[in-house]
C-alpha cells in the first residue's frame, strides 16, 4: 500500500497556524501603507490613488439598453445597437460599471490574484450604481461560478465576492448554489468569439438543489469582467432552462468598443 507523502497535522495545529498567519497579515497592514492597486503609489485609506481614479472610465448613458455598450453619440432614449438586434444575447440586459482598461484590469487582478479583498466594497458600490434599475426589479444575485478545482486553487471566487458586496449595497440577496460550473473550461484568452461559445457549452448547470432558487425568479448574474460575453451567455441559458423568469447581467468591467445605433 502506498503511503501518502503529505504530513497530516492535527486540526488544532492547523488552526493555530491559520490564526498566526491572520495576525501577521494584520500586523503588516498596520505597518505598511496601502498601495494603489494600479500604480502602487501609497494611498490614504483604500482604493485607487487620485491620478488613477481620474483615469477610470465609468460607463454612463447613452448606451445600448440591451447590451449596455456605450454609443459614440446619443441616438435618443431606448435605442438598441445593431449588435443587439442582429445577434441578441441570451440575457435580457447587461450593465457594467467601468470599461475594461489598464486601470480596471489592475483592480480586477488585485482582487483576483493579489488578495486585495478590501477593494470589493468599492467595486461592489460601482456595480450597484451601474445596475440600480436592474437591481430594483431583481429577486436574487447569481455569481458566475468557478469550477471547484479552480476555486480550490484560488481559495475564493471573485464573482461571489463582488456579488456579496452588491448584495450588501442593494439588499438583493445572493442565491448561493443556484448555478454550478460542471465542466472545467479552458482559459478564454486568445479564443475567437465562436470558439469561446463552444468552450462554455454545457459548462454551467442548475443543480437539483438550486432549482427552487431559480424557477420563476428574476435573477442577476454577477461577474468581474466581460469580454466576448460567452460565459454569461452560457450561464443565462442554463438559468432559463431551469425556469428563470428573467436573467440580467451585472459586470464590474467590460470590453466596450462603441457600438453602432440601429437607425
Ligand atoms: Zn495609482
Amino acid at each position: 500500500m502506498a503511503m501518502s507523502a503529505s504530513i497530516e497535522f492535527p486540526k488544532g495545529v492547523k488552526r493555530a497556524a491559520a490564526a498566526a498567519r491572520a495576525m501577521l497579515r494584520t500586523a503588516l497592514d498596520l505597518a505598511l501603507p496601502t498601495l494603489c492597486p494600479s500604480c502602487r503609489a501609497p494611498v490614504e485609506g483604500r482604493g485607487l490613488c487620485p491620478a488613477c481614479w481620474s483615469k477610470l472610465s465609468f460607463i454612463t448613458r447613452p448606451y445600448c439598453e440591451r447590451l449596455g455598450i456605450p454609443f459614440a453619440y446619443d441616438p435618443g432614449p431606448g435605442i438598441l445597437s445593431m449588435e443587439a438586434i442582429a445577434d441578441p444575447p441570451a440575457y435580457q440586459r447587461a450593465r457594467a460599471a467601468v470599461r475594461f482598461d489598464e486601470i480596471s484590469r489592475a483592480l480586477v487582478h488585485a482582487l483576483k490574484y493579489g488578495d486585495r479583498l478590501d477593494l470589493a466594497p468599492m467595486m461592489g458600490r460601482w456595480i450597484t450604481h451601474a445596475g440600480r434599475e436592474i437591481l430594483a426589479e431583481a429577486d436574487a444575485l447569481v455569481p458566475v461560478p468557478l469550477h471547484w478545482r479552480r476555486q480550490w486553487a484560488r481559495r475564493f471566487n471573485q464573482s461571489a465576492i463582488l456579488a456579496k458586496a452588491v448584495a450588501e449595497g442593494s439588499g438583493v440577496p445572493v442565491a448561493a448554489g443556484a448555478l454550478k460550473r460542471v465542466k472545467a473550461t479552458a482559459q478564454q484568452v486568445g479564443l475567437s468569439r465562436s470558439e469561446r461559445a463552444v468552450n462554455v457549452q454545457g459548462a454551467f448547470k442548475v443543480p437539483d438543489e438550486g432549482k427552487a432558487l431559480v424557477g420563476g425568479r428574476r435573477l442577476v448574474l454577477v461577474d468581474d469582467v466581460l469580454t466576448s460575453g460567452a460565459t454569461v451567455e452560457g450561464c443565462a441559458r442554463a438559468l432559463y432552462r431551469a425556469g428563470a423568469a428573467n436573467v440580467d447581467v451585472l459586470i464590474f468591467a467590460r470590453v466596450a468598443d462603441a457600438v453602432r445605433t440601429s437607425i
